[in-house]
């Protein structure tokens, strides 16, 4: 049985643009930059107790972006 298997260390990071902010990212594969990854990780992990102990996050945080999205 032949596994493909993929080694990060085989893909350069390339200038690339972030899907979400529009931002330039270097990155191995089109999609997010690392704070926007973050950033959706802490907002849908369903882990996110681990993340809480080292980020208290504001009372009055940034609107979800996402959700206020309305094109
Ligand atoms: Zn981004």
């Amino acid at each position: 049985m032949a596994l493909e298997h993929v080694e990060i260390g085989d893909y350069d990071p390339l200038d690339l643009t972030c899907l979400r902010c529009g931002g330039p990212a270097m990155l191995r594969f089109v999609g997010m930059c690392e704070p926007c990854t973050s950033q959706i990780r802490e907002r849908f992990s369903g882990e996110a107790r681990e993340i809480d102990a080292v980020y208290v996050p504001k009372m009055n945080v940034t609107p979800n972006a996402v959700a206020l999205k309305d094109d």
